[in-house]
């Protein structure tokens, strides 16, 4: 067995291990992380940003949020079920988190909304490559190179396995496997885990929330996202708290897609359930947690964006209705080609038909009720929604064949949650006692948003994760100072 020392180990390089290890070491703290992967970086290697509020981007752009606003917002979200110090403090260090992350080097592309109703709280990261997916991956580089600097020793591909305490119930140790599988050591005074979550973990998320995975549930999985700190963190003493998905539906497939797919069936048009009814103000479909609360709540978890011929002619003439920052291009002329090349690659979730008849067979829909549903719908159209409001801008009948049709499922970025933490992002038991020197942060301990994420202010998973990780840093090391 190889042993270690350090005043820290920060359990996990994703967003949250990364900002901990870099500001514990900036508070004096020596410190080793233990990751699993090859690389650093987790699961937001992928994603686009943070939330800031209150920052230099928001006031540039004139844009009217304020920590009061957010907190308050968040609070009524949440119906108060949640820790409110954690919150407001999450959200007054989110401004100076970003001025923090400029200083070692990250670029931003200004504050974004990530659909209408939302406010300009994403900070996305600047590439050299513009706007898109795997943005974060540079703020990621530049916080693994400050610890470099700070002289935080890395060991990859080597996953931690166990906290340990001493007599008195102290975080004395964690152990670990290195990549030859040599067990090893680390004696430490304070532990930070930061594992992520268990989104890569259909067992646990059975378990845990009821989603079958692949069935009705279509969550991005990371490899080695397993739910380890999780059990880890128990394990060690800390309460079990809900694990929860971190929701944000999809059409079904949609990682093997072209872009123009989904940017026009995720559009304000028609959305029905297995029953050929209605469910919801269409409008709101772009909050990627409400329409994967609508359709969890749906018979067989399923729901069918519907459009017509006349709404893709429009849109690849006009472009779509609602540009999303996850899908900024605009134009959809390769629809009819995607659609084509998706059928042959073996992708049944489309539905092709001259009528609407044919169209309810394919999906399992009574014929007679769909088509009423259509009439009453193109009768709103050419009047109001009396059945959900939907703002008459967004209402386009449903009459020209062919029409189009796919399966809208629920999903989501992993999970969030399962440990009790307290404002400090101490570790703590059921009886809400802190375990000495054991720290939580990131998704592992994301109990902030009590049933359905916070996409309102949008950036509020990579916000979460950094700012805990900071606050988790810093409280551990003054705590080993001690
Ligand atoms: C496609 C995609 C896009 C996203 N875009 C955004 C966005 O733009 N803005 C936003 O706010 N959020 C976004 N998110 C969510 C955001 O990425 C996560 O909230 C964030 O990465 C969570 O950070 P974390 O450090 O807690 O966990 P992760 O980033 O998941 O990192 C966990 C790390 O733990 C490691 N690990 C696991 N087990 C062990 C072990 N036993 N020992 C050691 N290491 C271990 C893993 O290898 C991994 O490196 C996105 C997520 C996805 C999937």
């Amino acid at each position: 067995m190889k042993n270690y020392e350090a005043q820290i180990c920060v359990i996990a390089a994703g967003p949250t291990g990364l900002s901990a290890a870099v500001q514990a070491a900036e508070d004096g703290a020596s410190v080793i992380v233990l990751e699993k992967a090859a690389a650093v970086g987790g699961a937001a290697n992928m994603g686009m940003g943070p939330l800031g509020i209150g920052t230099k981007y928001q006031k540039a752009q004139m844009i009217d949020i304020s920590v009061e606003k957010a907190f308050n917002m968040f609070m009524e979200y949440t119906h108060y079920q949640v820790d409110a110090r954690l919150v407001k403090r999450y959200f007054e260090q989110s401004g100076e988190t970003i001025e923090w992350l400029e200083d070692m080097g990250v670029e931003f592309e200004g504050a974004y909304r990530y659909f209408p109703q939302s406010e300009a709280t994403w900070h996305i990261v600047k590439t050299d490559k513009g706007i898109g997916p795997r943005a974060a991956s540079f703020m990621n580089k530049a916080l693994y190179e400050k610890a470099l600097e700070l002289g935080v020793t890395f060991l990859l591909e080597t996953p931690a396995t166990k906290i340990l305490k001493d007599e008195e119930g102290c975080v004395c140790g964690v152990m670990g496997v290195d990549k030859s599988g040599e067990e090893i050591k680390v004696d430490c005074k304070a532990a930070i885990i930061c594992t992520g979550g268990a989104g890569c973990n259909p067992e646990m998320i059975k378990e845990e929330t009821g989603f079958t995975f692949g069935k009705d549930m279509f969550n991005f999985a990371i490899p080695g996202i397993v739910g380890d700190g999780l059990r880890m963190a128990w394990e060690a003493g800390a309460d079990h708290v809900p694990v929860r998905i971190e929701m944000a539906a999809n059409i079904e497939g949609i990682d093997d897609l072209p872009q123009c797919i989904p940017n026009v069936f995720i559009q304000p048009n028609l959305l029905v359930n297995q029953f050929g009814k209605r469910v919801m103000n269409e409008e709101y479909m772009q909050n990627a947690t409400y329409l994967s609360n609508v359709v969890s709540n749906q018979k067989d978890r399923v729901c069918y964006s519907i459009v017509d011929t006349s709404i893709v002619k429009n849109y690849i003439r006009n472009g779509v209705d609602v540009v999303s920052m996850v899908r900024t291009e605009t134009d959809v002329s390769d629809f009819y080609d995607g659609v084509k090349m998706a059928q042959e690659n073996g992708n049944d979730s489309f539905y092709i038909a001259d009528t609407v008849e044919e169209l309810a067979e394919m999906m399992g829909i009574d014929p007679e009720t769909l088509a009423d549903t259509i009439d009453e719908y193109n009768d709103f159209c050419d009047s109001v929604d009396e059945e959900f409001f939907k703002q008459k801008k967004y209402l386009k009948a449903v009459h020209k064949g062919p029409f189009y049709a796919t399966r809208v499922r629920a999903g989501g970025y992993g999970t969030v949650g399962g440990v009790r933490i307290n404002e400090n992002c101490e570790a703590c038991g059921a009886d809400f006692m802190p375990i000495p020197g054991l720290y939580c942060a990131g998704a592992d301990s994301c109990n902030i948003y009590n049933d359905s994420y916070m996409f309102l202010l949008p950036g509020n998973s990579m916000g979460y994760a950094v700012n805990t990780g900071r606050i988790a840093g810093m409280e551990a090391a003054e705590f080993v100072e001690e």
